[in-house]
């Protein structure tokens, strides 16, 4: 089968590598759709991926060979991730009490889904619903991400919130944070098209902090209070401050981005309001439902998120990669291998 190999120092290179057999409880997906992650581009940026590794895990496909112990699936059944969670034992092997993402995250030689085929355990499957397309559903893992951040969060009915970095991951954060019941949602983000797409999914302002003073807006926005939860979708390197600088009063920052590089805070501006910082990573199978669901029932809306252009081959994932690694450089948001 073909896949994007990484080969080291920031090189992905199509190759031909052996097409994998479902063990006795595995599942063999032929892969659809595998969408660009913000942190596959990091790892990619960084250097942090072993050589050998196949990355990808934002897919939908169709089950193409199953186990001989598999009765939960049949050839065909239309799947992403984000199955059931994960034996003491697979649990124990990928993330321990200190796991640290950077120098542990990707240094595993795994086979993911930038591949035409992909091995997975049964358990590791969630079935897509009819009523979720197959592009939709190559997004559920961001979108499970945004569904987990909300339901981290502290979000009260009526909430303001504001959202830094309107990525696809804060795209669905501000459709989450609607759905969840917050009344305000402000949007800051650098990028054009990346603000039009957030007014499309429903931020009720933007700022572009290039033109505009942030905390000047936002206290025009909020009557002087600040926000009450901000979640942090950037991680540039102003934005993890800016974030705290904003929370009102015992307000929450949930930091959802993932920066790489080191990052300056001011605790004296803000400290002294008790605001409350939390982190979140991945998301739960419960998540990757509500997500789904989420997608049927009409309240995640990812067409502003895609046009014709988001779709590329696998032989252009690493100038792929090189253009999403600087955002500003594209008015892409959300690319997506179609395999
Ligand atoms: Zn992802």
């Amino acid at each position: 089968m073909r896949a994007g190999v990484y080969k080291g120092n920031s090189l992905i290179q199509t190759e031909e590598i052996p097409t994998p057999n479902p063990g006795p409880n595995q599942i063999v997906v032929r892969v659809k759709y595998s969408a660009i992650c913000g942190s596959d581009v990091h790892g990619w940026q960084y250097d942090a991926v072993a050589p050998g590794h196949v990355l990808g895990h934002e897919f939908y496909g169709e089950i193409h060979s199953i186990g001989s112990n598999v009765s939960k699936w049949k050839i065909g059944d239309r799947v992403t991730g984000g199955g059931e969670p994960p034996p003491e034992l697979d649990r124990n092997l990928v993330r321990g009490p200190r796991f640290n993402f950077r120098t542990q995250g990707m240094t595993r030689v795994e086979i993911k889904a930038y591949a035409e085929y992909m091995l997975m355990e049964e358990w590791a499957a969630l079935e897509v619903p009819n009523a979720v397309s197959d592009e939709e559903a190559s997004l559920a893992e961001p979108i499970s991400i945004a569904v987990h951040a909300v339901r981290k969060s502290n979000l009260k009915l009526g909430d303001t919130v504001l959202i830094i970095g309107a990525g696809p991951i804060g795209l669905f954060c501000i459709q989450t944070a609607k759905a969840a019941g917050a009344s305000n949602v402000i949007v800051s983000e650098l990028n054009d098209s990346r603000r039009t797409a957030a007014k499309a999914v429903g931020a009720d302002h933007l700022i572009n902090p290039d033109s505009e003073n942030l905390d000047d807006r936002l206290m025009e926005l909020t009557e002087g209070k600040g926000a009450d939860i901000v979640f942090e979708c950037a991680a540039a390197k102003p934005t993890i401050d800016q974030a705290l600088d904003s929370a009102t009063r015992n307000g929450q920052v949930v930091l959802v981005a993932i920066p790489w590089t080191p990052v300056s805070i001011m605790p004296v501006n803000w400290q002294a309001r008790e605001i409350e910082l939390i982190t979140v990573f991945g998301a739960k199978p419960i998540d990757w439902r509500i997500g789904l669901e989420l997608i049927r029932i009409g309240k995640i809306n990812v067409s502003p998120l895609i046009n014709e252009a988001s779709f590329i081959q696998l032989d252009n994932l690493q100038e792929a990669f090189k253009t999403l690694s600087d955002p500003s450089t594209t008015d892409q948001i959300q690319m997506i291998v179609k395999l």
